[in-house]
């Protein structure tokens, strides 16, 4: 039997296992949290993303638990709504062949479609990797070491395996800084089954309102010093930020106050590498490729990726071959998305209150009617 370790419980690595594991490979996974990992926002999944949970089998878990369609109304600095977008409108926008969920409902999906056939050790990391033609071995914080015939790093945007294999330089930071967190109570400033947002120069702050444990807060900033928030930590760096802010905002915060372990907190970053594996070892999601909040499709990506990297082991005896196969399909997809990152950032962060103005007569552009089969269209071209 093949064996596969992989080193990251996210969606990248438990989505790989899942499907290595569904095609007759052994499985582990390696996850350096001494738990599972299942806070973050909103996560869209649509074209080679939606096909992918579906090839996975995922969809049964998940559409109880898709978000469906609600209400955003984009607020002042001081609560009062600017401009209602409704739920009929990103529904429009975005086609039947897509779903909503929050990132805690996709990770739980995989962790239990993946977990009968797998085995998760919380809590250890990799210390070494040594490969030759035939197999690699891998040596773990526990003590243990591994011995497999695929290695995949699937450990996020700061990759230690990436480091170790390819080396440090493959972080392009921006002066961003991000940060999600669930709210175990609905916040009573933003509607029920609505979400408020803010935007305004250089940031962005979104609260949704879908009844206890469906709710959720998400923050980007520009960032001048994003090293020096990391040091502040969650907490303070967002009051920093948004400390001026209504609509939901102040009781998001001090939730966060009960409970600063529960933030995804940090620096925006993509990452470049030139080549996805060398010999046995593979990079994949965040690791490889990450694209940024700022052009979406994090987590369909690393599905699609974990699902295409399953078809090519399937066509290919060869493993070297099937890595650089499936890197061959995959990467124009992901140069196209980080090339969508810079429109992104003027939406999230616009530079200015122009850039400001400008967004809200899109946005109050998309709610007519007439427009909406128009922007349709172009998302479902930007999905081919
Ligand atoms: C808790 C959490 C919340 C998130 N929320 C959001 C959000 O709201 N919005 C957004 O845009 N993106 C968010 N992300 C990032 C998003 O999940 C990814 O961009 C996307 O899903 C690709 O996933 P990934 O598995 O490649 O990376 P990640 O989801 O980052 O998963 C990487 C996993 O590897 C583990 N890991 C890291 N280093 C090591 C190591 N050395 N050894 C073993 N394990 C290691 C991490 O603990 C993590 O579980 C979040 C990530 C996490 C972990």
């Amino acid at each position: 039997m093949t064996r596969a370790v992989i080193v990251g419980a996210g969606i990248a690595g438990l989505a790989t296992a899942l499907r290595l594991a569904q095609d007759g490979w052994d499985t582990l996974v390696v996850e350096r949290s001494p738990t599972r990992r299942s806070g973050g926002y909103l996560v869209n999944l649509l074209g080679a993303g939606f096909d992918a949970a579906e090839q996975l089998g995922l969809v049964p878990a998940l559409s109880p638990r898709a978000l469906g369609l609600f209400t955003t109304v984009l607020v002042r600095a001081d609560g009062r709504p600017k401009l209602t977008v409704p739920a009929a409108v990103a529904e429009a926008a975005l086609g039947p062949r897509t779903m909503t969920v929050f990132r805690a409902d996709l990770e739980t999906a995989l962790f239990e479609a993946a977990r009968d056939n797998t085995e998760i050790r919380f809590g250890t990391t990799v210390s070494a990797i040594h490969q030759d033609a035939d197999r690699v071995e891998i040596k773990l914080s526990d003590g243990a070491t591994e011995e497999a015939d695929l290695l995949v790093g699937a450990d996020g945007v700061h990759s230690a395996t990436r480091t170790a294999m390819f080396g440090p330089d493959h972080r392009v930071d921006l002066p961003y800084v991000v940060a999600a967190f669930p709210l175990a109570h609905p916040v009573a400033a933003v509607p029920e089954s609505a979400a408020t947002t803010f935007i305004g120069p250089g940031r962005t702050a979104a609260v949704v309102n879908l009844g206890p444990h469906r709710s959720s807060a998400f923050f980007t900033y520009r960032c001048d010093d994003p090293t020096r928030d990391m040091e502040r930590g969650p907490v303070e760096a967002l009051r920093t930020a948004f400390g001026d802010l209504a609509a939901g905002v102040p009781e998001a915060l001090r939730h966060l106050e009960t409970d600063p372990g529960s933030a995804y907190f940090d620096r925006v970053s993509q990452v470049r590498v030139p080549r996805w594996s060398t010999g046995r070892t593979v990079l994949l999601g965040d690791a490889a490729w990450c694209v940024t909040l700022f052009a979406g499709h994090g987590a369909a990506l690393a599905l699609a990726g974990a699902d295409q990297l399953g078809s090519a082991l399937r066509r290919h005896d060869d493993i070297p071959s099937a890595l650089a196969e499936w890197e061959t399909g995959l990467r124009p997809e992901v140069v196209k998305r980080q090339a969508l990152a810079r429109r992104g950032m003027y939406q999230y962060a616009p530079p200015s209150r122009f850039h400001v103005w400008m967004n809200d007569v899109t946005i109050r552009a998309i709610t007519l009617p007439g427009i909406r089969g128009l922007v349709r269209r172009g998302i479902e071209r930007q999905n081919r």
